[in-house]
């Protein structure tokens, strides 16, 4: 089932589902009890948002072992984590905002894991029953600040720098999935999820030792070689075969 987050006019905005070019509402609780209603409003007729409100964002750095390469830098021996504020989130066709502070903003394409159970100390063959689904994100980075802070909360952290969606699935089949950057249509990125170094369950197990995972919550799985700057003007797809497409434009702040 794929799960989404829309707005109709001025309404609320609500969480839907989607059947074929439809979307039908529920009704209840997302990561409870809930109830779908019939799916017969137009997709056309709504406005996409990021199809949830995370607590909080972790993502995972040099993942996969051609994008550590192209950066010069070592696959690290366990999991390289940080963390992106709630505030970076942006909405899937909403634009990515360039900060003046910056002269190189990139894309990084990333298979997103959505957390539906609240855990602490995961064991990596339980980690399937604490996922909700998948999604599709871009881990926007200011690659200059990147380098020069040392700590990447501020290169991560800009607002805007955390689109993810269209919509989350919930039956997505995350071992062998083509994962792909375009930049004005032209090919940036590709890679599997094959090739990441640490898997979901082992990611899940190892970010659940530290700090306890809650429902909402987003897994940014690293990104494959080919990162590259965004100029403003751009327009940005990040797909995953058998996901979704998630497309941002690019302009500048202010
Ligand atoms: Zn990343």
């Amino acid at each position: 089932m794929r799960i989404v987050r829309y707005q109709q006019g001025n309404e609320a905005p609500r969480y839907g589902w989607v059947f074929e070019d439809k979307v039908g509402e529920i009704e209840g609780e997302l990561f409870g009890v809930y109830r779908r209603r019939e799916a017969s409003l137009p997709l056309e007729e709504v406005r996409l948002l990021a199809p949830v409100l995370p607590g909080k964002i972790i993502c995972v750095g040099r993942n996969y072992v051609e994008h550590a390469r192209e950066h010069g830098a070592e696959v690290p021996k366990i999991p390289l984590i940080f963390l992106k504020p709630p505030s970076a989130i942006l909405n899937p066709g909403e634009p990515i905002l360039l900060p003046p502070q910056s002269q190189q903003v990139e894309h990084e394409a990333e298979l997103v894991v959505v957390i539906g159970r609240r855990g602490k100390n995961i064991l990596p063959e339980q980690a399937r029953e604490y996922i909700f689904g998948y999604t599709v994100g871009n881990d926007v980075t200011a690659r200059d600040l990147q380098r020069s802070d040392g700590q990447w909360t501020r290169a991560k952290g800009f607002d805007t720098f955390c689109p993810f969606g269209p919509w989350i699935d919930t039956e997505f089949d995350p071992s062998d999935a083509v994962i792909t950057c375009r930049v004005n249509g032209q090919l940036r990125q590709m890679g599997s999820t094959r090739e990441m170094v640490f898997s979901v369950p082992t990611l899940i197990a190892f970010i659940s030792s530290v700090m306890t995972l809650e429902p909402g919550d987003l897994i940014f799985t690293g990104t494959p070689a080919g990162v590259g700057p965004l100029q403003e003007g751009d327009v940005v797809e990040v797909e995953i075969e058998g996901l979704g497409k998630l497309r941002n434009p690019v302009a500048k702040a202010g």
